[in-house]
């Protein structure tokens, strides 16, 4: 049992917080509207929060712009250090903090914590890459000059993120700004702002201690319409957004009307290819996470099941036999494998999707549904299902922010592959296999389409080294690790004349 009390006292989060945070200093106009935030574990009311007027927003970036001008002359290394602050503060709070993204968001515990722990883990990377932004040199075609390229950084940089990630999406993107020497302005979901509290008072302990100017990291609580006031700002040079697909399309069109630059981070339709040549108790364990964790509110969930017929009948079984044993209830009971949805309005679209896929023929084998009575009081707890279904109906080239699985068979690979590839998302894809030629084929360039193919793992569980993110709807975006970094930054090119003459391009003299 987890008192929840304490870990907000913990946290610093008050019965009433406020709007905007500009790193030492909380406020909020007169205007801001007051709003309650309830756990989807069981329905209380966890603390109630100001969301921002635009006047608010704009009162933020002043700030944040003004605290460029130092934090850019800061050097990297010595940014990076204060980054490896922050990580050791989470690494201090990560028990209250992994409880209360489990209570606020509804995922289980151990992935609450695992959240943090990424968090940790991009400071820990991004200390090392704050001594590592290399430009390249390359050889002048002139005598007597040189060549390079080096990286600036951007200036403020805003940070939109969705309710499922609460608190890592924010890391993975702030840590690799800072130590490229941005600011950073977050918006994060109206569904999960309390988490945001605790991140930023957990940032600020940082900023106080090392007296790092107001503005460096900012917080702005609001729904969509701070968002499409960031999308619209020309203050804002780049953009991260994570988010639906619908959400991106939006702001995607807004900054590219301006020229600006943004890391989409949208919707996923991952799937799994199980070949005839599978190891099927791993598949098993691979399947089952990606399909339930999160209760299947993951960027990366697994959506879809494309089988081999030779052994669709033999791992439907397991799968449904697995599926019965699952416990569904309580995230913060470590014993439970499935907790909530975010809300009652996740709750009706997963049973609109439900309703939407038996229309078109799908025929469930593990039926779907809401639990009420006992420990199920907030309403938001819902039975995991699978569906028989095809790869084409409507409802399964949608996403589904809910633990609806669909299966469905093939006979070769090349079939298998199309299929994987034939829907709008091109986020994450596996395929399970001990066969060396069907794993590197699925990995060619006549392979998987997505931004993340992955050969006996599942489709989720990312690690932080490699740049995430994904093609097509999912949006184009990277961000974490690998040289992800470079989209947080602008690249110069310097020629350096050390000669005497100026010889000019294509050989063009001026007679003087
Ligand atoms: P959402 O699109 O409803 O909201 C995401 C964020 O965007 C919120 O902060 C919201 O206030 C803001 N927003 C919404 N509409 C906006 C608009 N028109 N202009 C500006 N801002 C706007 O998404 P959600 O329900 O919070 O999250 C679930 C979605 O996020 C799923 O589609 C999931 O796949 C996706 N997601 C993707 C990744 C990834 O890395 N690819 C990671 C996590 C979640």
């Amino acid at each position: 049992q987890v008192a929840i009390e304490n870990v907000l006292k913990n946290l610093g989060i008050d019965e009433i917080n406020d709007a905007v945070s500009t790193g030492k200093n909380w406020k909020s106009s007169g205007q801001a509207q007051l709003k309650d935030i309830h756990s989807p574990v069981d329905g209380k009311k966890i603390a109630a929060v100001k969301f921002a007027t635009a006047k608010d927003y704009e009162e933020t970036i002043a700030v944040a712009q003004e605290a460029f001008l130092s934090w850019r002359m800061v050097p990297a290394p010595k940014r990076g250090e204060i980054v490896r602050q922050l990580g050791d503060e989470l690494r201090a709070h990560k028990d209250d903090l992994g409880k209360l993204v489990s209570y606020e968001m509804g995922k289980s515990l151990q992935e609450g914590w695992g959240e943090v722990q990424e968090m940790i883990d991009i400071c820990d990377f991004a200390v090392g890459l704050s001594r590592q932004l290399y430009g390249l040199t390359m050889h002048s075609e002139r005598p007597f000059h040189r060549m390079y390229e080096q990286w600036h950084p951007l200036g403020v940089v805003g940070i939109i993120s969705a309710f499922n990630f609460p608190v890592a999406v924010w890391s993975w993107n702030a840590a690799l700004a800072w130590v490229c020497g941005n600011v950073c302005v977050w918006k994060p979901s109206e569904k999960t702002p309390l988490t945001a509290i605790a991140c930023q008072k957990i940032m600020q302990k940082v900023l106080v201690r090392n007296d790092i100017p107001e503005g460096v990291s900012c917080l702005v609580i609001g729904d969509r319409a701070i968002g499409e006031l960031m999308a619209h700002d020309t203050k804002l040079p780049l953009i991260s957004a994570t988010g639906s697909t619908r959400m991106g399309k939006a702001v995607g069109a807004a900054i590219g009307a301006r020229l600006g630059k943004h890391i989409l981070e949208l919707g996923g339709n991952n799937s799994i290819i199980i070949t005839e040549n599978a190891d099927l108790d791993m598949t098993l364990i691979g399947a089952l996470f990606g399909a339930v964790g999160t209760a299947g509110q993951r960027c990366t969930s697994t959506r879809r099941l494309i089988i081999h017929e030779s052994v669709y009948d033999a791992f439907k079984e397991k799968l449904v036999r697995a599926y019965g044993q699952l416990r569904i209830g309580n995230p913060l009971d470590t014993h439970i494998h499935v907790g909530p949805l975010i809300d009652q309005d996740a709750v009706k679209n997963y049973l609109d999707s439900i309703e939407k896929c038996k229309t078109e023929g799908g025929n469930f084998v593990v039926e779907g549904g809401v639990l009420t009575g006992e420990s199920y009081e907030s309403g938001c707890y819902v039975k995991p299902c699978i569906a028989e279904a095809k790869n084409e109906m409507a409802i399964v080239q949608h996403e589904t922010f809910a633990p609806i699985l669909y299966i469905m068979k093939y006979k070769d690979l090349d079939e298998a592959i199309a299929m994987q590839n034939g829907v709008p998302q091109g986020l994450s894809s596996a395929i399970m296999t001990t066969n060396m030629r069907e794993a590197e084929r699925f990995l060619s360039v006549t392979g998987s389409d997505c931004g993340i193919a992955n050969v006996n793992i599942g489709t989720s569980g990312a690690e932080i080294g490699g740049a995430f993110g994904g093609e097509k709807e999912t949006g184009g975006g990277r961000e974490s690790g690998s040289d992800a970094w470079k989209a947080y930054m602008r690249r110069q090119t310097n020629t350096i004349n050390y000669s005497t003459t100026l010889p000019l391009a294509q050989g063009i003299k001026f007679d003087l």
